[in-house]
């Protein structure tokens, strides 16, 4: 009894787990194009996307943050935006 019951369970699971799959499909599709969306606006794993990690005198600008120099001086004297240094020490890209 148990013989048969095993093997239909586990068809039963299979399908169940294609269904599953199919109804995972586009969710997963959306979070990569998320992912994808949130590097260029500098989500959680951003870095590559952040206007202050490539900025050339980055290492300065990290300075000044450390420093307690304003968001506003940095923006003003390296020329990037200040939404950017926000993102940048929020998110603590280093
Ligand atoms: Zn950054």
């Amino acid at each position: 009894m148990s013989e048969k019951a095993r093997p239909r369970g586990i068809h039963a699971l299979r399908v169940a787990e294609k269904k599953l799959a199919a109804r995972l499909a586009p969710i997963e599709r959306a979070l990569a194009v998320s992912q994808a969306l949130e590097k260029l606006v500098g989500g959680p794993d951003a870095g590559t996307g952040c206007e202050v990690c490539r900025h050339p005198d980055r290492s300065a600008i990290d300075a000044a943050l450390a420093s307690g120099t304003s968001d506003r001086r940095i923006a003003s004297e390296y020329d990037v935006a200040r939404r950017a240094l926000f993102v940048h020490r929020r998110k603590r890209h280093r």
